[in-house]
């Protein structure tokens, strides 16, 4: 018998109306013959609300019983979810993250899964049940409530598909798969079918916040067939029909996935790029520089180092635009006194814009023909890097719209 783990977003549990709609869906699943274990986000906008009434009480709440507090999200939802599955005459029961257990590390709020204790849903699913399980929490050692992070709910399903060796682990969302890129920005953007885990770990390390990255992390490392689909669609759409739609993060690059040059185009607003001008240029510069920088625990994400001029050179790197006073501070307070930098420049209106494919492992000159497609529209390029399968630019960032159009358009992405 096969067995499956669908996950439903906030807005597929929304409202009551719609956690009908989702027990619909799984009855029709249930009917067909399939195991289902189910794992519910909160109701939409639920989690802000608690994290916000925690918050109408001091500006820093205890994580402890932050997760305390958050995890109820999803204890609501679930119940409710398996009282709508009961209603409509299949049989199911609801669990907490500890009841299960999944247990966690103690990092609150931002909790790692250490292992998932498959006992309960096993026997549960043989008796013939739907087991609804709470998404986004965990226990930790000392028995605590855990939370692993906004989103997280998404890893929880892929976690326990993983224990499961479930057939397939479907993500329901308000969006109907993954997109070549955003086709709010470009309307001519494509659903695609098959995307291989690697492309969409840098999609959604670009920004197309589809998935909690680390979810997909978990699908590639333990090999978690995966697929993102819509919940809008009517629950008692054709069930062959519904397995094959969405996008499936498949592991095996089949000969298809290869003809194509460049997969997608991801981008990111919140980019903000610093540089220190006129640093000496010697062995111990980039470490003295980014070194206080990674201990106050800020990402950094591009870097380039200049020519030297005379033993002098220019250090730039781009950080998130919410990290960017900080990362100022830092380096007024720490770094520029002790490299003795002339200056320090700062912009905080540049986005960075990828070319995403595993394509282009096999195929040279795909970097220049982005170079030269943003060249023919007056776009200037100001840092460059480049993995295996992703070349990502900095640019201006009134130019991100353009360059995204211009990109979907040069690769063939658009649909015809
Ligand atoms: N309810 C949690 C959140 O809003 C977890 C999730 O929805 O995945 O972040
Ligand atoms: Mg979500």
């Amino acid at each position: 018998m096969s067995l499956v783990v669908h996950k439903y977003g906030g807005t597929s549990m929304g409202s009551i109306d719609r956690i009908k709609k989702v027990a619909l869906r799984i009855v029709k699943w249930h009917n067909a013959g399939y195991q289902v274990v189910v794992v519910p986000s909160a109701m939409a906008g639920e989690t802000n609300r608690l994290l916000k009434l925690a918050k109408d009480i001091t500006i820093e709440p205890d994580n402890r019983e932050l997760d305390m507090l958050a995890s109820t999200g999803e204890q609501v939802s679930s119940a409710l979810l398996a009282i709508a599955l009961q209603s409509a005459g299949v049989p199911a029961r609801s669990y907490a993250g500890w009841q299960v257990p999944f247990r966690t590390n103690n990092a609150y709020t931002k909790a790692r899964i250490v292992s998932i204790d498959d006992q309960l849903i096993r026997s549960d699913l043989s008796s013939g049940k739907v087991v609804v399980i709470t998404g986004f929490q965990g226990i930790d050692p000392n028995g605590h409530i855990t939370t692993l992070g906004r989103g997280g709910s998404d890893t929880s399903a892929v976690a326990v598909a993983s224990v499961l060796k479930a057939d397939e682990c479907l993500i329901y969302t308000d969006v109907d798969g993954v997109y070549t890129t955003d086709p709010r920005i470009v309307p001519e953007a494509c659903r695609m079918p098959v995307v291989s885990f690697e492309e969409m770990l840098e999609m959604a390390s670009l920004g197309s916040k589809v998935l909690q990255i680390r979810s997909v992390e978990f699908a590639g490392k333990y090999r978690v067939p995966t697929r993102v689909l819509s919940s809008l669609t009517d629950p008692l759409l054709d069930l062959e029909e519904e397995t094959r739609s969405g996008t499936l993060i498949t592991f095996e690059e089949d000969e298809k996935m290869e003809e194509a040059l460049v997969s997608g185009i991801a981008f990111s607003r919140d980019e903000a790029k610093v540089t220190l001008l006129s640093v000496p240029d010697q062995p111990g510069i980039a470490y003295s520089i980014l070194g206080p920088v990674a201990e106050a625990n800020i990402d950094v994400d591009m870097i380039v180092q200049n020519q030297s001029v005379s033993g002098m050179t220019d250090f730039s790197f781009t950080v998130n635009r919410n990290e960017f006073q900080k990362v100022i501070e830092l380096l007024k307070n720490k770094v520029i006194p002790a490299v003795q930098a002339k200056e320090l420049a700062t912009d905080q209106k540049v986005a960075k814009v990828s070319i995403v494919g595993i394509g282009m492992r096999s195929h040279v000159g795909v970097a220049s023909l982005m170079f030269q497609a943003l060249s023919n529209k007056g776009i200037n390029i100001q840092m460059i890097s480049t993995s295996e399968i992703r070349t990502s630019v900095v640019i201006e960032d009134q130019y991100m719209e353009l360059a995204v159009r211009t990109l979907h358009h040069t690769f063939g992405l658009d649909q015809i």
